[in-house]
């Protein structure tokens, strides 16, 4: 029998320079909106795999490593990579890529324009991102249509209360990670979510956080 897993494929912790929350907020609010799994996506920074495992098994839920990288075009997910080397074409060899908000030109979205150059890698468009504006998860659910590729959904949380607001429907027959990445990299994936409200708290709050630093 097959199990459909909710998996938030785009999380940010406190390992990233604009990230509020630990990881362990952060999956105590995955449980509480009935996620199966997230995926560590840090900027620039890939956490080590054998604490990602640890941490996985000490709270039965699945993380995925990964890496949000800045690139020259603009944002690229990658989960579990192998080859970090500092160019573009070095890392489009890694097995799953994925492309956040893609076309959202506010935080860095890749654009049509390298998509297309790049659609030989099948790369996963994120089609569902609670930050980015219901109109940029739209274009790019056309893009997806247009082009055959596989949907991701991620929440592109900052802070623990928005982990599980967008987020992908993975089908396996078991729960096992390998087997998860591998439905991933074929696109046999549904994604959900979309603009969150929850991001006016989010940036009132930030707001107010940095006025206090500014006075102090
Ligand atoms: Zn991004
Ligand atoms: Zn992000």
């Amino acid at each position: 029998m097959s199990n459909k897993l909710k998996i938030d494929l785009h999380v940010h912790t406190n390992f990233s320079k604009d990230g509020f929350s630990s990881i362990n907020e952060i999956i105590k609010y995955a449980k509480n909106r009935g996620i199966d799994g997230i995926a560590i996506t840090d900027h620039d920074v890939l956490i080590n795999e054998k604490i990602i495992e640890k941490i996985s098994n000490e709270n039965n839920i699945i993380i995925i490593p990964g890496i949000e990288i800045t690139t020259k075009y603009g944002h690229l997910i990658l989960l579990k990579p192998n080859n970090l080397k500092n160019d573009f074409e070095e890392l489009l060899k890694n097995e799953i890529i994925i492309i956040p908000h893609p076309l959202d030109p506010f935080s860095h979205g890749i654009g049509k324009k390298i998509i297309k150059k790049i659609l030989y890698k099948k790369p996963l468009l994120e089609i569902r991102n609670s930050s980015t504006l219901p109109i940029y998860n739209k274009l790019a659910e056309r893009l997806a249509n247009k082009y055959e590729l596989g949907v991701v959904g991620g929440s592109d949380a900052h802070i623990a209360y928005m982990v599980g607001t967008s987020y992908t429907i993975v089908e396996v027959e078991d729960k096992n990670i390998n087997e998860i990445l591998d439905a991933i990299k074929n696109g046999k994936t549904m994604a959900y979510g979309g603009f969150s409200l929850l991001n006016i708290k989010f940036f009132i709050e930030k707001y107010f956080k940095n006025r206090n630093l500014f006075y102090f």
